[in-house]
């Protein structure tokens, strides 16, 4: 059996059998064990590669590298997906539908690499001040399991553009999708050391060692964290006490999705389910907190479930490990000694980790499923009577990352996304992240932004250059 695995870019995930219910590799093909010395080898790497190669990169070859590299994930999608499903979890079909976009943030990105332009201001006080973006250098990504493919473009793709190395790290729960990208690498024509991934293979304790080493690492310039926040805290600690590497966080949520009486209840009901159900709740923005106008809840909620959370479109797989499925069934049996769920509650197979999408209706607003972030099929639904009351609840929440309003009235809509503080609001639909526009959190949400130019400004230090 596996004991602690670091693997490198030239590892070919196919020699790989994981068997998911143990949470253990059973056959693996040689590898070295993970440790501090092999992260500095490859920051040494990255080092290198940025103060050499890569460094000496034009913007334009930056962006052939990046387009090759997009279209052999393309090419490859099948091969990927099904590595990323098997230690995830994640039904097939939904990451096969969600695989284009993680070839369109590396397309973006290639599009960025020779037009991210500085800044000139003319010489009316006697000085000519121009102001460049230059490459932070060194950069570290350590992801979440929940997406792991989307973390990697959305961490590695602007990095690159900007001209930086980096060093990914994907979860162990989830790190054989990323590895079969790996493969692709030297394909796509970047020099070694440029982009480099390096992943643990297990999840035992000490498996967040590695990236550890990657936020205390006192050569890397900056890191970016997906996760939870309980190991953010770690991070930033390790961020500060090294080299005050440049940090930013894309955390959890619990977001609101707020319905108005005048909401076309039929065609925004696959959001709202979707909202919940997507990845089996295991998304950072699940709309986890349901407020219903009053006036037309008892509909609403009828209509909610009667939704068929087995259909294709809701794509419901199971959770991805036993931790994962242990922690769901707490926040469940806990909130159960006190409330019945008007729905579910249940597990379909213990053996697979399959939770039935449950619903609690109207619990205490001290609740813990009500205010925790359960990253599981759990819906809280509440009632309210007046627009005031709907913001008033939707920001109830030490989170602000997504949120969703549901209404016909433009005025309305607008007021309410406004009001809501979150990253990203949909108007008539959950939110949804795209390569052009920023992703990321306002209060215990994140700090920073991923996608869109902002994310660019996190990879660049801008630098002015005062000619007398
Ligand atoms: P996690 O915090 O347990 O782990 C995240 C990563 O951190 C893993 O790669 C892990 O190996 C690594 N890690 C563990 N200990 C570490 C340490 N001491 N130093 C550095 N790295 C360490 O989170 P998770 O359970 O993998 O993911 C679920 C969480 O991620 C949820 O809270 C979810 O909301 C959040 N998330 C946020 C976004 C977003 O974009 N905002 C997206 C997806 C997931």
């Amino acid at each position: 059996m596996a004991s602690k695995r670091l693997m490198n870019v030239t590892t070919p995930p196919s020699a790989l059998f994981l068997d998911n219910k143990m949470g253990v590799i059973s056959t693996c093909p040689p590898l070295n064990s993970a440790s501090a010395a092999d992260i500095d080898t490859a920051v040494a790497n990255a080092r290198r590669a940025f103060n050499g190669e890569w460094g000496a990169f034009t913007g334009e070859q930056r962006g052939v590298v990046l387009n090759k590299l997009a279209d052999l994930i393309e090419q490859h999608t099948q091969e990927i997906a099904y590595f990323e499903s098997l230690c995830s979890g994640t039904p097939i079909s939904f990451l096969k539908s969600t695989m284009p976009s993680v070839v369109s943030v590396f397309r973006y990105y290639a599009d960025w690499t020779d037009k991210y332009k500085g800044d000139y201001f003319p010489p009316e006080d006697g000085f000519c001040k121009i102001v460049e973006h230059t490459s932070v250098g060194v950069c570290a990504g350590v992801t979440a399991w929940n997406g792991s493919l989307h973390f990697l473009a959305w961490k590695s793709a602007p990095a690159l553009a900007t001209g930086n190395t980096v060093i990914l790290k994907p979860s162990e729960k989830s790190p054989l999708g990323t590895l079969s990208v790996a493969n692709l690498i030297s394909k796509a024509g970047f020099p070694p050391g440029a982009f480099q991934i390096v992943a643990v293979i297990t999840r035992f304790i000490w498996a967040g060692d590695v990236g550890a080493s990657l936020a205390s690492h006192m050569d890397i310039d900056k890191i970016s964290f997906t996760g939870s926040t309980g190991t953010v805290r770690k991070v930033q600690d390790a961020a500060t006490k090294s080299n005050l590497k440049r940090v930013t966080y894309e955390l959890g949520g619990k977001s609101p999705a707020v319905v108005f009486e005048d909401a076309d209840i039929e065609r925004n009901l696959f959001w709202c389910t979707f909202g919940i159900t997507g990845n089996s709740g295991q998304v950072c923005t699940a709309t986890s907190r349901l407020f219903v106008q009053e006036s037309i809840a008892e509909k609403f909620i009828e209509a909610t479930l009667g939704a068929d959370p087995m259909s294709p479109e809701t794509q419901y797989g199971p959770l991805v490990d036993k931790a994962q499925y242990e922690r769901v069934r707490i926040y469940i049996d806990d909130a159960q000694k006190v409330l019945s769920p008007v729905v579910g509650g249940d597990t379909y197979s213990v053996d697979d980790y399959y939770v039935a999408p449950t619903i609690f209706l109207n619990p205490p607003s001290d609740a813990k499923i009500y205010r925790e972030e359960i990253f599981g099929p759990v819906l809280c639904i509440k009632t309210f009577k007046t627009e005031e009351q709907a913001i008033a609840l939707a920001n109830d929440t030490n989170y602000g990352l997504a949120g969703s309003a549901y209404t016909q009235d433009i005025e309305r809509a607008l007021r309410v996304s406004r009001a809501i503080r979150g990253g990203t609001v949909g108007i008539n639909c959950t939110s949804i992240a795209s390569p052009q526009v920023p992703m990321g959190g306002f209060k215990l949400s994140g700090i920073g932004r991923g996608l869109g130019e902002y994310a660019l400004r996190h990879y660049t230090e801008p630098k002015t250059i005062v000619i007398k």
